[in-house]
């Protein structure tokens, strides 16, 4: 292939047949998940997650094989094209070659859809009939919506009240793929009615919106519950976006310098990512930077807690040694409402604590501004959680011109932005404004951790 072409398209036969599971190869294992009540290592708690999951989420085999019937549901949109932004790198006058990955073209508009194919595959396996989950600005609900069609399994999304109403048509779009969906906090569950108790109008959180969900799966025994990002397996099942990435690249007969992606729970920035901190765990490439960018409103890596912490609000989730901004710590509303969890995928964090990822924060109006450039060159219109991740690759083109370097950049573009319009006409009528974490805010985090004692 030529590194001047615009689209870099894998054939269908190239589908990767095995997914990447990094536990393999990490230098130091991952801390394990602690149980909610006893606080001693656990599995995934089983009424939660179905067998299989639970074997992924800690195996250490370093290639685990996609089922077929997955890749028979991933092949609808799979492999996705990388682009060269030749556009975007003439508006910046920049030597830089930027690529992005492009996850905009799954039925759901995102990378989601990656691991909910084979979450609801996993659980239609072992019997199961009906799936609770929560879902941020939308993109996670509607995917596991689709994903269920698919194997004939029964709904229920607790959507964040704020996304719900910010955002209704993602909400039409798990009812036309047969999903129910209710604003969190909601009165179905004890915890939801205890936080409108205490304010009517409560916004809501993903750690409330995953509490309400697995409430929801302890109190019915034909149903599970499943978690569209920071876990293991989650990441696992996000790695067909690195391996393709890795294949196109070998093709072209080029490779990263730089390689960026935003994180909410850390799961397009994992699935990208894995496979190229495998090399760089290798010494193969030493100075490859892979750069998880988040808001500077929900800056879990950049200003949060190294620590164990509850994964939600009610202390059902397993503990996590993740970086945390405190597991009640209600995030402002920004509109990229993927990025608003308090936690980070363990995975990641531990990555980044032996500093193999780095991590940045940057404001929502710069995000907006990155994004909107990205239109008026691309064409595409990015999800405001992608717009993240564009704004660095954008800093890091310019540093090139000024630096007189040309550098290769990948951008891991997770997703799509046409549910998404009223947050861009929020920002050209300059109706948004930025957020910063309150930093005293820490300190009571810090108080509210749950006493850990590992031998
Ligand atoms: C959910 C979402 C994210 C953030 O979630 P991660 O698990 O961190 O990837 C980013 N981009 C899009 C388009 C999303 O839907």
């Amino acid at each position: 292939m030529d590194k001047n072409q615009t689209k870099f398209i894998l054939d269908e036969k190239d589908l990767a047949t095995a997914w990447y599971n990094i536990q393999a190869d990490l230098p130091e294992p991952l801390p394990p998940l602690l149980h909610p009540g006893t606080k001693e290592p656990t599995q995934l708690p089983p009424p939660l997650f179905c067998d299989e999951i639970n074997k992924q989420e800690f195996s250490k085999e370093r290639w685990i094989d996609i089922p077929e019937e997955v890749q028979s549901v991933y092949r609808l949109w799979r492999p996705t094209t990388l682009f060269r932004a030749h556009k975007l790198e003439k508006a910046l006058d920049t030597p830089a070659k930027i690529y992005y990955k492009f996850e905009d073209s799954s039925p759901a508009g995102s990378h989601k859809p990656n691991t909910a194919v084979p979450q609801a595959y996993y659980n239609n396996k072992a019997g199961i009939k009906r799936i609770t989950t929560e879902t941020g600005a939308g993109q996670w609900g509607s995917a596991m919506a689709m994903a269920c069609q698919y194997f004939g399994i029964e709904l229920k999304v607790y959507m964040v009240r704020v996304s719900y109403q910010q955002k209704p048509y993602r909400r039409n779009l798990m009812e036309v793929w047969g999903a129910k969906c209710v604003p969190s906090p909601s009165p179905d569950t004890q915890i939801g009615q205890k936080m409108l108790a205490e304010d009517p109008n409560h916004p809501g959180s993903l750690g409330i919106a995953i509490s309400e969900a697995c409430e929801d799966a302890f109190a019915h025994d034909d149903t599970r519950y499943a978690l569209g990002s920071v876990l293991n397996h989650v990441i696992l099942h996000q790695t067909v976006i690195g391996l393709e990435t890795k294949k196109l690249m070998e093709k072209i007969g080029d490779y990263p310098d730089i390689v960026i992606a935003c994180v909410g729970g850390g799961s397009n920035a994992g699935g990208m990512m894995m496979p190229f901190v495998q090399d760089k765990i290798k010494g193969k490439k030493k100075d490859l930077r892979l750069i998880c960018v988040e808001p500077t409103g929900s800056p879990s890596i950049t200003k949060g807690l190294l620590a164990f912490d509850y994964g939600d609000v009610a202390g059902m989730a397993p503990i996590a040694f993740m970086y945390t901004l405190g597991h009640d710590f209600v995030p402002a509303p920004i509109h990229a409402g993927g990025l608003r969890y308090h936690g980070m995928s363990p995975l990641i964090s531990h990555l980044v604590k032996l500093g193999y990822l780095e991590a940045t924060a940057v404001p929502q109006l710069a995000t907006f501004e990155a994004g909107i450039k990205f239109a008026r060159t691309e064409g595409y219109i990015s999800a405001p959680e992608t717009d993240h991740a564009i704004k660095v690759t954008i800093d890091e083109a310019l540093k090139c011109r000024e630096e007189g370097k040309s550098k290769t950049i990948v951008l891991a573009h997770s997703g799509h932005g046409h549910f998404d319009m009223g947050a861009y006409d929020a920002y050209l009528s300059g109706k948004l404004e930025d957020f910063e974490y309150p930093e005293e805010k820490i300190k009571e985090a810090q108080k509210k951790l749950p006493q850990v004692n590992l031998k």
